[in-house]
């Protein structure tokens, strides 16, 4: 018999070599219909492989993470299996799984597969998958399996068998194809009931340019047409509000490459918006006691050899900078916090000083791939909200549950109701890769996750993904594709401090070493803005509008009354321009629609004659005649109403 643990921590006893399968079977035929694989022992398999030990075991649907990549990694191998029906010289190389579907990397010998062919293959795979036909499992030795493939004439799984050892291979066949895998995969491809072919692509074998370029198609699959029909509406909705798109058309930022690639240049609109947001944070930053500072954009190598960032970074970092004459070593700055160790290291400090925080927008250097460059949301070059409080260990705790405060109120005023927590945690299994001792390690991973309780946030635990010198508490928001971004994060240390031999008086008269919280509640300026722009779809609320009025003379005639509205609305710092084009009014309208205009000022001569102005509102319609004065009283109830104060 085997003692199997179920994730609700009951315990069943079973005839060893049971699979997963039949386990689903005993609690339910439902269960049993929907499970696509089994995490047994914490590692994902095939749920139809015996199990032969007393194991701890979670049956994966498509509600899982795990059960969806077996499920997409499987219709990778289905796809093979239409293209090989359909191209029968194509020859496959890899085909993993993706956050959303799949692709496979194919050498098509000669074939050309373009959008045009796209319904044929997804019709083959539904044509396989309505066979049902098991994947199964075969083990093969080393020497079986090479014969099998130079017979068929395949060097590119005869590749990556070269890097197998014999014992540990295993065949997958479904129908008439067979895979070199080491699997898992879902029960049969009667799960696979809707698919569609997204896109084709290049792709070096190997991912080296001096390779063959072999052609890679991405997939996606569902268990349900349903399901298919809600992603691609999904994707059209998504098209609409990328932030590529939308920061172009509203004139918010662009790129160049002579600048160069991950290097977004901000056009006014853009900087007005930013400008908006740091004022916003700088205001409730200062009600809540932190005092700005500002450090240059490069330091010497010799701080980041004291930070540890360049022993940890410094291979994968922009290289160092060298001066002409004296030889001296700078980087660019990936990071604020030395600098503002130094800040603190200035002169002699007493615990009356703490806590001490300290704020920066600091533009920060962080070399990135250029594959991995996205929009705003992944950049070589960006601005994070800084600050850093330093502070005792008695003050840590409560110093986290005030910027988890300053976090829910940013999100809060910007309408970021759908996000997530997640405690960053050290990976236990590698500790090498942090620095600092377990025992400041746990005292900080339980502040984290006492301060996240008590403030009431509903918090996940990720293994692994800490910073070198400290656990985080994350806050992740999800794009209009429904991806996750990390925005906002705080983070305890008791590193940097040690590194940079940071001391204070204490009420004792001895020396003490004060513990340091990072935190940036937007994250980055650049990805929060991309995400913003997401979420709103670009309709901005009144007081972030780079553009908050546009006034839209009828004719020439009122241009001069159009300007002189115009200054008076200034004055009072309500923002936007006249539309002086020779232009009908109905034109006028519609681009300022089109720009998301919140308001909309219409002058003409009864408005002149009256010294009133036309208001209409986006998505409110006509709200009739107004004075000036009245206008800038309803405007500036409007624009305070979103932003309530801080506290
Ligand atoms: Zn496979
Ligand atoms: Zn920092």
């Amino acid at each position: 018999m085997v003692k199997i643990t179920l994730p609700d921590g009951s315990e069943r006893e079973y005839q060893k070599g049971i699979s997963s399968m039949e386990i689903a079977l005993s609690i339910s035929e439902g269960l049993a219909r929907n499970v696509l694989a089994a995490k047994v022992n914490g590692k994902v398999q095939d749920a139809n492989l015996p199990i032969m030990e007393n194991a701890s075991i979670q049956l994966l649907t498509w509600n899982d993470t795990d059960g969806k990549s077996t499920f997409w990694h499987s219709s990778a191998h289905l796809m093979a299996e239409a293209l090989e029906a359909l191209y029968p010289k194509v020859k496959f190389w890899v085909g993993p799984p993706l956050e959303n579907g799949f692709y496979y990397d194919v050498d098509t010998n000669g074939e050309s597969i373009s959008q045009e062919d796209f319904k044929k293959i997804e019709e083959k795979m539904l044509e396989l998958a309505r066979q049902k036909n098991d994947y199964v499992r075969i083990p093969m030795s080393k020497s079986e399996a090479i014969d099998y493939f130079t017979e068929k004439g395949d060097e590119y799984k005869l590749d990556l068998l070269s890097n197998l050892e014999d014992g540990s291979i295993t065949f997958y066949r479904q129908g008439n194809f067979t895979d070199l895998c080491r699997g898992p995969h879902i029960p049969n491809t009667g799960f696979i009931k809707a698919a569609k072919i997204m896109n084709v692509a290049g792709a070096y074998f190997k991912g080296d340019q001096n390779n063959k370029m072999l052609t890679r198609i991405y997939g996606i699959t569902f268990p349900k047409q349903k399901e298919l029909d809600e992603y691609v509406h999904l994707l059209e909705e998504a098209k609409k509000r990328d932030h590529r798109k939308l920061g172009q058309e509203l004139d918010l930022f662009t790129f160049s490459e002579k600048v160069g690639k991950g290097l977004p240049l901000w056009l006014p609109k853009g900087a007005m918006l930013r400008e908006r947001l740091e004022s916003f944070l700088r205001k409730a930053q200062v009600r809540a006691g932190y005092q700005q500072v500002v450090t240059p954009h490069i330091g010497s190598k010799q701080l980041y050899l004291t930070s540890g960032h360049w022993e940890k970074y410094g291979k994968d970092s922009f290289q160092p900078i060298n001066t002409p004459e004296e030889g001296e070593e700078f980087l660019l700055k990936p990071m604020n916090c030395p600098h503002h160790c130094e800040i603190y290291a200035s002169r002699p400090r007493s615990y009356r000083d703490l806590p001490l925080r300290l704020a920066e927008f600091g533009t920060v250097y962080r070399y990135e791939q250029s594959g991995e460059l996205h929009g705003l949301t992944r950049v070589r070059g960006f601005t994070q909200d800084d600050a850093h409080i330093f502070c005792t260990d008695d003050q840590v705790e409560d110093e986290f549950k005030k910027v988890i405060d300053l976090v829910l109120y940013v999100f809060k005023s910007l309408g970021f109701e759908d996000f997530s927590a997640q405690v960053s945690l050290r990976d236990p299994e590698n500790k090498t890769k942090y620095f600092g001792s377990d025992e400041a390690w746990d005292k900080a991973e339980n502040a984290i996750r006492r301060a996240a309780a008590e403030k009431g946030l509903k918090t996940i635990e990720e293994l692994g993904e800490a910073a070198f010198y400290g656990p985080k508490l994350d806050f992740m928001v999800k794009d209009a594709l429904g991806r996750k971004w990390q925005l906002g994060t705080i983070q305890v240390d008791y590193q940097l401090p040690t590194r940079f031999n940071l001391e204070y008086i204490g009420s004792d008269n001895q020396k003490h070493r004060p513990v340091m919280i990072h935190r940036a509640p937007f994250g980055s300026m650049e990805r929060f803005v991309a995400i913003l722009i997401e979420n709103t779809g670009g309709n901005f609320p009144l007081w972030l509008s780079p553009d908050q009025i546009a006034i839209l003379p009828i004719s020439e005639k009122y241009q001069d009354y159009a300007n002189e509205v115009f200054l008076t609305l200034q004055e009072q710092d309500i923002r936007g321009y006249v539309d002086h084009r020779d232009e009908k009014i109905g034109r006028k309208i519609r681009d300022a629609e089109v720009n998301k205009l919140p308001l909309m000022l219409i002058v003409g001569e009864k408005e002149a004659e009256e010294g009133k102005v036309s208001v209409r509102r986006k998505g409110e319609g006509d709200l009739g005649s107004m004075t000036i004065e009245e206008f800038v009283g309803y405007a500036k109830a409007e624009i305070n109403k979103n932003i309530p104060q801080f506290r």
